[in-house]
């Protein structure tokens, strides 16, 4: 078993007299800048001057500065902006402070564990990655709770980089819940292997394969949505809530039986070859090579998907019933 890390375990003094310079004010920055504000820790904020998130994190609070002035600034740099524009900004505004001293702290490994960014070897290099979107970690701590954690160390440079990664998470309200230890390269390949093949990847395509076999057979679209699609939360939600036997036992028996036959036969060994294929795209770098060139070359091939995935039937159809039944406003 992994060891998990709780509040007791973790003291706060590391983060005395430091400041924490967050970079970006979205999802994560947001929450996380709000969340060690509350635990006392000394927050300055580094934004695009002309960016949207500026007049907002003054309106709450912060000080803000341009991003080169707060990586100046901060002892311990959080980067917390989307990862595809990352590596510039780094380059262009990080970099020339980065030095003895300093602390460069991820919510995500992709672009240290790809060398997108490649920080000096006197700079202490870690990551705290709580496993909730950012308006959940800020809403789980303001209920005296908190979000699950991965911290990793990549650089110990100082000799104190699990400490403040430790001490981070706690400030954040993560040890709370509980803190587990990785490193940037599993936290990265597991992150894009889960999503390829199960989070995004695999669901999308089971969704969709199973609305439009629905419908191939004659099934008015809107019957098809409610099985292969809405129906699909509520079982998740019991999976969430109570593992697959309790899901299984909240179902009939004739859900049960057929599931369990069934359901080898529908994702079979095929499927899981396929996903052994992904493991390795992903290991080897293959993935994340095809990806930053996808990125630079300014995400032709994904808008064209995104265009795909919004005009099939399932999301017109999807549409309209969660307006019907007031999911969607
Ligand atoms: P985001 O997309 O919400 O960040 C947007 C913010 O980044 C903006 O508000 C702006 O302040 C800044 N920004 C955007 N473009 C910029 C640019 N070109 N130059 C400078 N600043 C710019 O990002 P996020 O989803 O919070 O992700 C931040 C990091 O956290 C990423 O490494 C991500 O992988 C990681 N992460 C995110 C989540 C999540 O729930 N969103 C969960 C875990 C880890
Ligand atoms: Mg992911």
């Amino acid at each position: 078993m992994v060891k998990v890390y709780y509040d007791s375990d973790v003291g706060l003094d590391v983060l005395k007299g430091k400041t924490v310079s967050v970079i970006g004010y979205g999802s994560q920055g947001r929450a996380q800048a709000l969340n060690l504000r509350d635990s006392n820790v000394n927050v300055i904020l580094g934004l695009r001057p002309e960016g949207s998130s500026w007049k907002r994190a003054k309106e709450e609070g912060f000080e803000v500065y341009p991003i080169d002035e707060a990586a100046k600034r901060g002892n311990i740099i959080l980067m917390l902006i989307p990862d595809t524009v990352q590596p510039k900004v780094y380059e262009q505004y990080i970099s020339p402070f980065m030095g003895e001293g300093k602390t460069l702290c991820f919510a995500h490994g992709f672009n240290i564990h790809f060398k997108q960014i490649v920080p000096p070897p006197t700079v202490d290099v870690i990551m705290v990655a709580p496993k909730s979107p950012g308006p959940r970690v800020r809403e789980l701590y303001q209920e005296g709770f908190g979000t699950p954690a991965l911290i990793a160390v990549y650089q110990n440079a100082s000799g104190k980089a699990k400490e403040t990664a430790l001490a981070l998470a706690k400030a954040l309200g993560c040890t709370r819940a509980g803190v587990i230890e990785t490193t940037f390269k599993d936290e990265t390949e597991s992150d894009l292997i889960g999503e390829q093949t199960v989070l995004v990847g695999g669901l999308i395509e089971l969704i969709k394969k199973g609305f439009e076999v629905l419908v191939e057979a004659g099934y008015p679209p809107e019957l098809a949505y409610f099985e292969a699609c809405n129906e699909a939360k509520l079982i998740m939600d019991l999976i969430y809530k109570s593992g697959i036997s309790g899901m299984l036992r909240a179902v009939s028996d004739t859900a049960k039986y057929g599931g369990l036959t069934v359901g080898p036969k529908v994702i079979d060994e095929h499927v899981k070859e396929n996903m052994r294929k992904v493991v390795k795209t992903v290991q080897s770098g293959e993935f994340a090579k095809e990806w930053i060139e996808e990125s630079k070359s300014g995400l032709k091939n994904l808008k064209a998907l995104m265009k795909e995935i919004e005009e099939h039937q399932i999301e017109k159809v999807g549409r309209f019933i969660r307006k019907t039944a007031g999911i969607e406003k």
